[in-house]
Protein backbone atom coordinates (compact mmCIF):
# COMPACT_ATOMS: atom_id res chain seq x y z
CA UNK A 1 0.00 0.00 0.00
CA UNK A 2 2.45 2.47 0.83
CA UNK A 3 4.64 1.95 -2.30
CA UNK A 4 2.01 2.33 -4.78
CA UNK A 5 0.88 5.90 -2.54
CA UNK A 6 4.35 6.19 -2.92
CA UNK A 7 4.03 5.85 -6.85
CA UNK A 8 0.63 7.80 -7.21
CA UNK A 9 2.57 10.82 -5.53
CA UNK A 10 5.36 10.64 -7.77
CA UNK A 11 3.67 10.15 -11.32
CA UNK A 12 0.92 12.96 -10.06
CA UNK A 13 3.28 15.66 -10.18
CA UNK A 14 3.13 16.91 -13.45
CA UNK A 15 5.70 20.24 -12.83
CA UNK A 16 4.62 21.67 -16.37
CA UNK A 17 0.91 21.51 -15.73
CA UNK A 18 0.06 25.10 -14.20
CA UNK A 19 -3.17 25.50 -12.16
CA UNK A 20 -5.69 26.35 -14.50
CA UNK A 21 -4.50 24.23 -17.42
CA UNK A 22 -6.24 21.16 -18.82
CA UNK A 23 -5.97 17.86 -18.55
CA UNK A 24 -3.71 16.35 -21.08
CA UNK A 25 -5.88 13.62 -21.65
CA UNK A 26 -9.02 15.75 -22.86
CA UNK A 27 -8.69 14.70 -26.58
CA UNK A 28 -8.11 10.75 -26.03
CA UNK A 29 -10.59 10.81 -22.84
CA UNK A 30 -14.40 9.76 -23.44
CA UNK A 31 -15.73 11.66 -20.31
CA UNK A 32 -14.35 14.95 -21.66
CA UNK A 33 -15.17 14.44 -25.61
CA UNK A 34 -18.83 14.28 -24.04
CA UNK A 35 -19.70 10.59 -23.93
CA UNK A 36 -22.63 11.02 -20.85
CA UNK A 37 -25.46 13.28 -20.67
CA UNK A 38 -23.93 16.74 -21.51
CA UNK A 39 -24.87 17.99 -17.69
CA UNK A 40 -22.86 15.02 -16.32
CA UNK A 41 -19.85 15.92 -18.33
CA UNK A 42 -20.34 19.99 -17.66
CA UNK A 43 -20.03 18.48 -14.06
CA UNK A 44 -17.00 17.18 -14.76
CA UNK A 45 -15.09 18.98 -17.12
CA UNK A 46 -15.77 22.09 -14.18
CA UNK A 47 -14.46 19.53 -11.37
CA UNK A 48 -11.80 17.58 -12.82
CA UNK A 49 -10.47 18.00 -15.80
CA UNK A 50 -10.62 21.62 -16.29
CA UNK A 51 -9.25 22.70 -12.81
CA UNK A 52 -5.75 22.33 -12.71
CA UNK A 53 -3.75 19.97 -11.26
CA UNK A 54 -5.78 19.80 -8.01
CA UNK A 55 -8.56 18.69 -10.48
CA UNK A 56 -6.96 16.13 -12.57
CA UNK A 57 -5.60 14.33 -8.87
CA UNK A 58 -8.51 14.18 -7.39
CA UNK A 59 -10.05 12.36 -10.82
CA UNK A 60 -9.70 8.45 -10.64
CA UNK A 61 -9.61 8.18 -14.50
CA UNK A 62 -6.21 10.29 -14.44
CA UNK A 63 -4.56 8.52 -11.61
CA UNK A 64 -5.47 5.15 -13.16
CA UNK A 65 -3.98 6.18 -17.05
CA UNK A 66 -1.09 7.64 -15.35
CA UNK A 67 -0.50 4.28 -13.73
CA UNK A 68 -1.71 2.10 -15.72
CA UNK A 69 -0.72 3.50 -19.31
CA UNK A 70 -4.38 3.20 -19.65
CA UNK A 71 -7.63 3.42 -18.38
CA UNK A 72 -11.13 1.29 -19.05
CA UNK A 73 -13.69 3.51 -21.09
CA UNK A 74 -16.24 3.45 -18.43
CA UNK A 75 -14.06 4.28 -15.38
CA UNK A 76 -15.66 7.66 -13.98
CA UNK A 77 -13.59 10.27 -12.59
CA UNK A 78 -15.22 10.01 -8.79
CA UNK A 79 -15.58 5.65 -8.96
CA UNK A 80 -15.87 4.02 -5.64
CA UNK A 81 -13.59 1.84 -6.53
CA UNK A 82 -9.96 2.52 -4.93
CA UNK A 83 -7.48 2.85 -6.94
CA UNK A 84 -5.81 -0.39 -6.28
CA UNK A 85 -9.27 -2.22 -7.38
CA UNK A 86 -8.95 -0.48 -10.55
CA UNK A 87 -5.54 -1.62 -11.22
CA UNK A 88 -6.67 -5.24 -10.37
CA UNK A 89 -9.57 -5.22 -12.68
CA UNK A 90 -7.51 -3.96 -15.49
CA UNK A 91 -4.49 -6.78 -14.80
CA UNK A 92 -7.29 -9.39 -14.65
CA UNK A 93 -8.35 -8.43 -18.33
CA UNK A 94 -5.07 -8.65 -19.98
S1 LIG B 1 -12.08 12.85 -16.89
FE1 LIG B 1 -10.11 12.82 -15.85
S2 LIG B 1 -8.71 11.87 -17.35
FE2 LIG B 1 -10.54 12.51 -18.46
S3 LIG B 1 -9.98 14.55 -19.24
FE3 LIG B 1 -11.07 14.81 -17.29
S4 LIG B 1 -9.45 14.95 -15.73
FE4 LIG B 1 -8.55 14.08 -17.59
Amino acid sequence: MKLLLLKIKLHLKPKSIMANEACPNTSACPIFQGFLDAKYVSVYKNLYCLAGEEGMKKCKRYIIKTLAGKCPPNLLPNSTKTIEEILESIEKTV
